[in-house]
């Protein structure tokens, strides 16, 4: 530890700055068989300059630097397992700018999508990325997150249109630009989007918003397999029905879900569906949706009841804890991966067969409309390190590469998944040491984390 840029630190920011263990500890996360990690100090800024003054004495003494916003992350993200700082982002969450007529705001990274939503209403806008976790922006953007909403609406590499970035000297570089699109030169921002604190400190971001559609229809669809749910996704988006939302729930999961929200739904594999138009299209629209399901065997419930709608995805974004109140006493490890749409049922299956074959209890939900599925592996203390566990992830990831697919679709790499970069991008690998290396060359932003 640098003594005397901790010192310094800690007279700047005082009763900002921290080096109480239980609150350290509140700083660091690590998934399965990593150890935590917390860092020596948290700081929490306020504004761009306290980023700038923290990264600018810390690239003096080589003292690594991870910022963080609501620590939702699930791969080892905000963990330091060289020690060092954590910027604790949460308090800078100001929305500085909502500009109607471009449909963007402009906000510090702090700004929780919630809290981004809730100065939305009556402007007739929404933010539209949604990770279940009440996540801060700037986390978001970080990790290239995505949610239920991606399918029609985009990911956060298609939501943020500009960035400010502290760079690892404490300089400030301005990317992307208010306009929504821009040939002049390389895109920096798309490079920062998804880098996970590893390139630089966004201090803000412009992100794009959406008009609230007129009306919303959601509900859900039984089926007898999984494979016809997923049939019934790909031939409705191939229709280029408004799917605003589309998530697979295999039936493990609708036990569970059953069991913890009261849903009442029938032992099969569903989809949650939600359809977003203009009232002039919208019976069209459910008429040809239902003729998908039909077509595919299954049932089809919809509602524009929007206290209906919300006992649905708020069930739905408490599949987590439903899994751990139905499997008592496991502790559930998540993962991700993604693959294309024509191959995901096959992936699927793949795995379904897999984990029937290991023993396990893994419950499968997913943002099935972007080819992205989700397991929750519910394991008893000490059994996630067990081999049987490693080589069953083992297995995930490389069938997600053999379908052509990516090993995380939306919770990043962090420390969890750095095992798998070099099967996953070979020699691109070395690209992306290569721009760490130049943009960071005493790796003090968020070290041995993705590369
Ligand atoms: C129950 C649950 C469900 C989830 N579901 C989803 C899901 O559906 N989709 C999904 O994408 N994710 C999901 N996640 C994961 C998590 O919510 C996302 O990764 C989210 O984007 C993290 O945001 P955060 O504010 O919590 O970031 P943090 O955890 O605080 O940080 C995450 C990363 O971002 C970096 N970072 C934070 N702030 C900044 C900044 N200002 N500048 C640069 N880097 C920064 C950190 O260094 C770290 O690498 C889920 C998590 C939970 C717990």
């Amino acid at each position: 530890m640098n003594m005397s840029a901790i010192e310094k630190l800690r007279e700047k920011f005082e009763n900002r700055f921290h080096t109480e263990q239980t609150f350290r500890e509140k700083y660091c996360q690590a998934p399965t068989g990593i150890a935590l990690n917390p860092p020596d100090v948290v700081v929490t800024v306020r504004n761009e300059q306290d980023i700038v003054d923290i990264v600018t004495l810390c690239s003096r003494t080589g003292l690594p630097v991870i910022p963080c916003g609501a620590r939702t992350s699930i791969e080892g993200q905000i963990n330091a397992p060289q020690g060092g700082v954590s910027i604790d982002c949460s308090e800078m969450n100001a929305i500085t700018d909502i500009n109607i007529e471009d449909m963007t705001a402009t906000i510090q990274p702090g700004v929780t999508r919630e809290q981004l939503n809730d100065a939305l209403q009556n402007t007739g806008l929404f933010f539209s990325v949604d990770p279940g976790a009440n996540a801060s922006i700037g986390g978001m953007a970080a990790t290239r997150a995505s949610g239920t909403n991606s399918v029609r609406y985009g990911t956060m590499a298609t939501n943020v249109q500009a960035a400010r970035l502290i760079m690892a000297d404490g300089s400030v570089a301005k990317v992307g630009s208010r306009a929504v699109k821009s040939a002049m030169g390389l895109d920096l921002l798309s490079l920062a989007i998804g880098s996970e604190g590893t390139l630089g400190i966004f201090s803000e971001l412009t992100v794009n918003l959406h008009p609230v559609p007129e009306m919303i229809i959601s509900g859900v669809c039984a089926f007898d397999s999984v494979r016809n749910a997923v049939k019934t996704v790909t031939s409705a988006l191939k229709s280029g029905l408004p799917i605003a939302r589309i998530e697979l729930l295999n039936i493990p999961a609708v036990r569970a879900c059953n069991a913890y929200s009261s849903l009442g739904l029938p032992k099969k594999p569903h989809l949650f569906v939600e359809l977003h138009s203009n009232m002039l299209s919208m019976a069209g629209n459910v008429a040809l949706f239902t003729e998908h399901v039909h077509k595919h065997g299954g049932d089809v419930q919809l509602s524009e009841d929007p206290a209906e709608r919300e006992i649905l995805w708020i069930a739905r974004h408490d599949a987590w804890w439903a899994f751990h109140a139905f499997y008592e006493g496991c502790q559930g490890i998540p993962t991700d991966v993604c693959v294309p749409l024509s191959r995901l049922s096959a992936c699927i299956a793949a795995t379904e067969k897999d984990i029937a074959e290991t023993g396990l209890n893994a419950p499968l939900i997913g943002h099935v409309g972007d080819g992205n599925f989700h397991l929750l592996l519910m394991l008893h203390e000490g059994e996630e390190e067990t081999s049987r566990i490693q080589e069953f992830l083992n297995r995930l990831a490389e069938r997600a590469l053999s379908y052509g697919g990516t090993i995380s679709g939306e919770h990043g790499v962090g420390q969890g998944k750095i095992k798998w970069m070099s099967a996953q991008h070979e020699t691109a690998l070395e690209l992306m040491k290569a721009i760490k290396s130049a943009l960071d060359p005493l790796n003090i932003l968020n070290p041995a984390k993705m590369y």
